[in-house]
């Protein structure tokens, strides 16, 4: 099983996709926790990624589909991943699409986690919140100026995705609104569902 989780900073695709990998045995990919592993390592991507992630844009397009190409080629992806976070742009959406067809692999399905623009700031505000509350380190972007940009970004680049994978027949929307479970069950629904088809 193949799937890609689509939405906006703060629609809680992180946390759908750990609990689908716990579940089911798949690989969460998310491309923002590998920039932040390369950032904190000091390599040549981190170094190229680490101010572009902080002020909330996106890093090129060529770095992140070259992580990718890279970690789909492991043999612990044979069994399917989670995409959290990538592809973002139409660009990385196609290269993916060689990218699997080269392998003999295809897309299970892509959910869409539909949520109120109105609620993702304070979403995000909260997690920082949460996360100085219990002793951890805020994400660096995890800021209003940064926030903007990312939410930016996601309109302006990421959000035609939803009409692309419509289009490809693929889509599928949860209401990201409901509870942490509900939407996990929606989304079980759903691969139900691509598991038939
Ligand atoms: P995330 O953890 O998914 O919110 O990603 C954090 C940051 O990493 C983003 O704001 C971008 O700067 C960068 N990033 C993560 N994934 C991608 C991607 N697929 N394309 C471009 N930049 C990305």
């Amino acid at each position: 099983m193949n799937l890609i989780l689509l939405g906006p900073p703060g629609a809680g695709k992180g946390t759908q996709a750990q609990l689908l990998a716990d579940k089911h045995g798949l690989v969460q990919l998310s491309t923002g926790d590998m920039l932040r592993a390369a950032v904190k390592a000091g390599s040549e991507i981190g170094k190229k990624a680490e101010a572009i992630m902080k002020s909330g844009g996106l890093v090129s397009d060529e770095i992140v589909i070259g992580i990718i190409a890279d970690r789909i080629e492991q043999p612990d992806c044979a069994k399917g991943f989670i995409l959290d976070g990538f592809p973002r742009t139409l660009k990385q959406a196609d290269a993916l699409g060689s990218l699997l067809t080269s392998k003999g692999k295809d897309l299970d399905a892509v959910v869409e986690i539909k949520v109120d623009d109105t609620i993702l700031v304070s979403r995000i505000e909260n997690r920082a919140r949460e996360t100085l509350a219990a002793g951890g380190t805020v994400r660096a972007d995890d800021n209003a100026e940064a926030l903007k940009t990312r939410l930016m970004a996601y309109y302006r680049e990421t959000s035609p995705l939803v009409g692309y994978y419509y289009a490809y027949r693929k889509l599928q929307t949860v209401d990201g609104m409901a509870p942490i479970a509900d939407v996990s069950a929606q989304i079980e629904a759903v691969l139900k569902g691509a598991a038939k088809a």
